[in-house]
């Protein structure tokens, strides 16, 4: 389509900042973004092609090249492979005619691999044109493109669904389960829609609302478990002309899902607790950064803001209060792993390549747009309405003295029953596998490949801030499962493909690592090749952001908490180090253009 780009720039007001936006939709309309686009895009955003080009580069989900008038993404995390997506694999290539990363050359359907689609307990599972499929088999992969091709339409397919509680909403339409199997405090029955608002926030100052928040002793549940009172009082005394509230729904590490359960089940809870925390440190803006699988929620979402904007849950004087303003807008991502990282998620939002800055200054200081930003977890805010409703000291009776209130996890796996649980922080591992019905279990990925796997002998250990600390990822291996040929090399393979490629150690070590994997799977190890594994698993340590900090955990976890599983694969005459080329290995990790390690600008 002729002027695309000049429609779509005007429509987001030519702003700089909301490039994603653009992007997004001209990908979206076109299926592709083309040269001239991106050429016009730069003309009239005052910036430059290269840099347009670029940050198209970044994001998995964008394309300078057409994907397809249906592009399929099939997802290639482990609980994929685990639950059979080779034969998806194959039967969708054998179907459609063509491989992994191609098009048909009628520019009909594009295959592409993606990582988790956050749909561990349904999977394998692929999105379509934002339609999410869950439970494939070979049959439905065939039925799939069939349908395609006789140019029906995908509802057909989806809408017979497999929908529990609001899945059944007509807006959300998508064949995906909630699967909530234990409700706490947070995806309680008795939350009363606007009670919080409506009641309790006119009766209490900003102070009092981060007071309670304090006493409460909440942490955040994205993971790192930053004390959230403190950082709003943080954000609240920072000076700007204007301070933003950012919900951090990206959740990207493989295995976890519940977020994406809280927006579906739960979503006015979510957006009342930015409002709440918008009172706290006022703002008057909040944006809930959306993964890009998770598009499929849109119309759904955008209608839900639209009720509560309807019943003056936002907007202007919200709930009666003089001069508290507040409005939220939904940002989607366009699939990047690292946007979870909360300073790229920043520049993510700011319309740039989602590359980790530098810290400090912090976001409550400097955020988005320059200015004082809270970003918190989906769930954090859910949390938050609970506390304010209940009061901080009422919370604190539920958990541990150090982990406070009650933790939502995506258990998937070798289990009956994968799905959500909210359970108090405390619970033990023994517990959670006897919950789930997972038997003969050899392993727990705790945290997802970021954190760590543990056996048996540690399934005494407990969930919270002071042991086992998580986001609330649990991926259950059965003792059929080879963990190193199955788990880790899938999760090496993650971070390899999800680094940014600023910092040269996780740009590069992670393949060396992957590489050694192999030779000593290969049963050409030496004991000498376990040592380098541990040292250069410390080297990433010094990587700029999380993702490359953690890359290293999968090797590094397995071989402390595993050590037989390699050491039965070593070569026992033999104690020198044969057979590995370390400077080619590292040469060619160099070489190797992940999807988003294109440009390297800035070296660190
Ligand atoms: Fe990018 Fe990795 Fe460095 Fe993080 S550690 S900034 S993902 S290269």
């Amino acid at each position: 389509m002729e002027n695309i780009a000049k429609l779509i720039a005007w429509k987001f007001g030519n702003d700089r900042t909301r490039l994603m936006d653009m992007l997004i939709e001209i990908q979206e309309t076109e299926g592709y973004i083309s040269k001239a686009n991106a050429r016009e895009l730069a003309g009239l955003l005052g910036t430059s092609q290269a840099d347009i080009e670029q940050t198209i580069s970044f994001y998995h989900f964008l394309s300078m090249k057409p994907r397809g008038r249906y592009s399929i993404y099939l997802n290639n995390s482990v609980v994929a492979e685990m639950f059979g997506r080779k034969a998806i694999r194959e039967t969708f290539e054998k179907a459609a005619g063509i491989s992994f990363g191609e098009v048909t050359p009628d520019g009909l359907i594009g295959l592409f691999d993606t990582a988790c689609i956050g749909m561990s307990d349904q999977e394998p599972a692929a999105i379509i044109n934002n339609k999410v499929f869950t439970r494939l088999t070979p049959f439905r992969a065939k039925e799939i493109i069939r349908y395609i091709r006789e140019g029906r339409s995908l509802n057909e397919l989806v809408h017979e669904g497999f929908g529990d509680g609001k899945n059944q909403d007509p807006r959300l339409r998508a064949m995906v389960s909630s699967n909530i199997r234990r409700k706490g405090m947070v995806l309680s029955d008795n939350y009363h829609y606007g009670k919080v608002l409506r009641e309790k926030l006119p009766t209490m100052s900003p102070e009092a609302v981060i007071a309670e928040v304090k006493h409460s002793h909440l942490r955040g549940r994205g993971g790192a478990g930053f004390p959230t009172g403190f950082k709003w009082e943080f954000c609240r005394r920072a000076k700007g002309p204007k301070h933003f509230v950012v919900c951090n729904a990206d959740e990207g590490e493989p295995g976890t899902f519940k977020d994406r359960v809280i927006l579906t089940e739960k979503p006015e809870l979510v957006f009342e607790g930015m409002v709440v925390a918008g009172y706290a440190i006022g703002s008057d803006q909040g944006i809930l950064y959306l993964r890009y699988e998770y598009r499929y929620m849109k119309d759904y979402l955008e209608g839900v803001l639209q009720n509560m904007r309807n019943e003056g849950l936002l907007g202007r004087n919200i709930c009666g209060i003089e001069g508290f303003d507040f409005d939220i807008r939904i940002q989607y991502g366009a699939g990047a792993y690292v946007c979870g990282e909360e300073s790229a998620l920043l520049e993510s939002l700011e319309g740039k390549r989602g590359e980790p800055r530098d810290k400090p200054p912090f976001p409550v200081e400097k955020g988005y747009l320059e200015l004082p930003t809270i970003i918190n977890n989906v769930e954090t805010f859910a949390t938050v309405v609970r506390i304010i409703e209940n009061g901080g000291e009422w919370f604190t009776q539920f958990g541990t003295e150090d982990s406070t209130g009650t933790k939502i996890l995506s258990i998937s796996g070798d289990c009956m029953f994968p799905g959500v649980y909210e359970v108090n922080w405390g619970f033990n591992v023994n517990d959670m596998l006897d919950m789930v019905g997972a038997y003969d279990v050899q392993a727990v990925q705790v945290g997802g490949p970021s954190g760590t796997l543990i056996g048996p002998d540690e399934f005494y250990r407990t969930l919270g801030y002071s042991d086992l600390s998580t986001g609330g990822s649990m991926i259950i291996f059965g003792k059929q499962r080879d963990l190193l040929r199955e788990v880790v090399l899938n999760f090496m393979e993650f971070f390899i493909d999800e680094s940014c490629g600023s910092c040269s150690t996780c740009r590069n070590m992670p393949q060396v690592m992957r590489n050694k994997l192999h030779k000593i799977l290969d049963g050409k190890g030496v004991k000498k090749d376990l040592d380098d594994l541990r040292e250069w698993g410390k080297l990433l340590l010094a990587s700029r952001c999380g993702l490359g900090q953690t890359a290293g955990n999968p090797i590094i976890s397995s071989l402390k908490n595993f050590p037989h599983l390699y050491e039965r694969l070593l070569q026992r005459d033999k104690t020198f180090d044969e057979g590995f080329d370390l400077e080619a290995s590292v040469k060619a990790a160099n070489a190797y253009v992940g999807r988003k390690a294109v440009f390297h600008h800035h070296e660190h």
